[in-house]
């Protein structure tokens, strides 16, 4: 499997890194993890456009792991020669989501419709929302030999959140979203080729007097968390991504440095476009 970390940052505005976003290509199957600023410039990058996306998994709502979900479903009815509606994934609350978010649309769904005559339907999602009756073992989907598991992570008051594992001719990858170490992220973590976790740096954080920023520190995992649900899991890569605050150049191996400190396996301190196989 091919891991591209389409963004790679944060709510707070970076020039070189896009909102969250991951790539994982299966096979032929194109899987997009959470749709942040800029998502589909990113895709484009990769050498994607959104009908080829068949599936978009969403983690939890946060603005900027969505903000850009209005943008994927505009631009694939937009491009779609065919009713194509896209198949969305994601916590309890993604169905009311997206149906507030068509609403949004209207104006735009109105005028499109209006001028180009050979697009006679409405732009749509399938949503299937997760962790309401499915054991988290049972796969949220299985097709082309790609199998998708779900589990709970831990991002109170964020609730619920979802991480994410898929597996495919014997790699395995771990997408876990903003989460502090949790049994649901152990067991999806468990043996991995390649785990992708969002981390912050209390350090630094810590040194900031801003309360805003101060709360972030009890609700995602620190790069230290990262590297021991690593140790612990058995991964062999560890990605480390949306990184708060954003590393200042010069200063990746500092990070790289606190992780393999507790973790002896290799580790990425991901930019946008950075690319690691299973
Ligand atoms: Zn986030
Ligand atoms: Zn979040």
């Amino acid at each position: 499997m091919k891991v591209t970390l389409l963004g790679t940052g944060s709510p707070i505005p970076a020039p070189d890194r896009a909102g969250p976003a991951t790539l994982v290509q299966a096979g032929a199957v194109n899987l997009v993890f959470d749709a942040g600023r800029g998502v589909l410039m990113r895709l484009a990058a990769a050498g994607l456009i959104p009908p080829f996306v068949h599936r978009l998994l969403l983690t939890h709502l946060h603005s900027d792991h969505t903000t850009d979900v209005n943008d994927f479903v505009t631009t694939r009815w937009a491009m779609s020669p065919v009713e194509n509606p896209l198949p969305v994934t994601g916590p309890p609350g993604t169905a009311a989501y997206v149906e507030r978010l068509l609403a949004m649309l209207a104006d735009d769904i109105g005028y499109r419709r209006a001028h180009h005559q050979d697009l006679g339907w409405d732009p749509g999602c399938d949503v299937v929302e997760l962790l309401e009756g499915p054991h988290p073992d049972d796969p949220v989907f299985a097709e082309h030999g790609v199998r998708i598991l779900a589990a709970p992570t831990d991002h109170r008051p964020v609730a619920p959140t979802i991480g994410y594992r898929v597996e495919h001719e014997g790699g395995t990858v771990a997408i876990a979203g903003d989460t502090l170490p949790c049994t649901g992220l152990e067991r999806l973590c468990a043996g991995v080729d390649v785990y992708v976790q969002t981390v912050i740096r209390p350090d630094l954080i810590q040194s900031m007097p801003v309360k805003r920023i101060q709360d972030v520190l009890d609700y995602h995992s620190s790069v230290e968390d990262a590297a021991r649900t690593a140790a612990t899991a058995g991964v062999r890569t560890l990605v480390l991504t949306h990184p708060v605050p954003a590393p200042f150049p010069g200063t990746e191996d500092e990070w790289l440095g606190i992780a393999a400190a507790h973790f002896d396996g290799e580790v990425v301190l991901a930019r946008d476009l950075a690319v690691v196989e299973t």
